[in-house]
């Protein structure tokens, strides 16, 4: 009853034991402050000093240039479905998306409020189980940015290169890949993500925006969506999520001592392997992804039958491994394993599926 679970949830998902376990002991009184980080003013000494060091752990742990500059937003993910389009669309009122998968097709449908959208490649003819090559994107000049979306969290595809976009502003929604392994920022516009799978518990979302890009915002676009208005506040034009930041400065202190974000990708690649390998021997489940498509980050996999699938998912939940039935979208079985699913909850639902394979065969 009191033992943690290991938790295969898509999101808001696990955060590292030694991260909780530290909020909690700051929880009542925060380093002699006589109060917890939720009473505090954002505006107090002490809460400035976490939120620039946060600040400054991420923009070190990413390599963010200094051309970019990283905004906390609420309103998670989905609110930058729209506010990447309100912000950027408006230098030519055309963008061009990849369509690789639900969310990506969501962020699509958004921006075609306020403007021009074009698909650029579309995966939905084999129901998102591929990504498409970069030969396959049809990316136009007159384009104010390209869109897509790095790991399509429901489909458990990930996308193994940086579109070459010939100087289109290049957008990604990383909500599910971001700080597990490192990036090269400088090739991008925009990138966001909502914290709640790799990062921090639900609450915001974080850009991370080229700073010649701000500026051109729709007319109509609220104060709180304006990139520019976020820069010129440093993300506090009004209160910002003050406990989700305080966790996320926790969470990337826990990340350094992993070895940073090339210590992550080396131990990601594990953990991913193992269980991909196992699927690739196992006569009953199987991988849903192509191959080389698959995400190290959300590993979908199903064993043909339906029923057989539900009572996996039943079974595993009852012997401790949660939330592993797969997207309604999808069906099957989805294994999240973020940055903070110890390699050895991996190891023990691989022998779990081997036991279920024996009885099941
Ligand atoms: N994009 C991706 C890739 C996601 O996985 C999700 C959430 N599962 C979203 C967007 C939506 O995120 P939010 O709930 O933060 O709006």
């Amino acid at each position: 009853f009191n033992e943690r679970i290991y938790n295969f949830s898509a999101g808001p998902s696990m955060l590292p034991l030694p991260v909780l376990e530290q909020a909690a002991a700051e929880m009542t009184n925060y380093r002699g402050s006589g109060m917890s980080v939720m009473e505090m003013s954002h505006r107090s000494k002490a809460y400035l000093s976490i939120f620039e060091e946060t600040k400054a752990d991420f923009k070190r742990l990413l390599a963010v240039p200094d051309t970019h500059e990283i905004l906390f937003m609420q309103g998670g993910a989905t609110l930058q479905f729209a506010a990447v389009p309100m912000n950027l669309i408006g230098t030519t009122g055309k963008a061009d998306y990849a369509n690789s998968g639900n969310f990506a097709n969501l962020a699509a449908k958004e921006a075609k409020k306020y403007g021009e959208v074009r698909i650029a490649a579309s995966s939905e003819d084999k129901n998102h189980t591929y990504i498409p090559a970069q030969s396959a994107l049809k990316i136009s000049p007159d384009a104010a940015y390209f869109h897509y979306c790095a790991n399509n969290t429901i489909e458990g595809t990930e996308w193994k290169y940086i579109p070459a976009t010939g100087g289109v502003p290049l957008a990604c929604d990383m909500s599910s890949n971001i700080m597990s392994k490192p990036v090269d920022v400088s090739k991008y516009g925009v990138i966001y993500a909502g914290v709640q799978k790799n990062m921090a518990p639900a609450g915001m979302a974080v850009v991370i925006l080229d700073k010649k890009l701000a500026g051109k915002e729709l007319a109509y676009t609220p104060k709180l969506m304006s990139y520019q208005v976020l820069l010129d506040s440093d993300s506090m034009h009004n209160t910002p999520p003050c406990y989700t930041i305080y966790m996320l400065g926790l969470v990337l202190k826990w990340l350094d001592r992993q070895g940073g974000l090339a210590g992550m990708e080396k131990i990601k690649a594990e953990r991913a392997k193992i269980l991909y390998d196992y699927l690739d021997g196992s006569p009953l489940f199987k991988g849903c992804a192509s191959p080389e498509a698959r995400s190290d980050m959300n590993v979908t996999f199903r064993t043909g039958n339906e029923e057989l699938d539900a009572k996996f998912a039943k079974e595993a939940a009852a012997a401790g491994f949660e939330n592993l039935k797969g997207h309604r979208n999808v069906g099957g079985m989805r294994a999240s394993i973020y940055n903070a699913m110890p390699t050895e909850g991996v190891v023990k639902l691989v022998e779990f599926m081997k036991n279920f394979e024996l009885k099941n065969k």
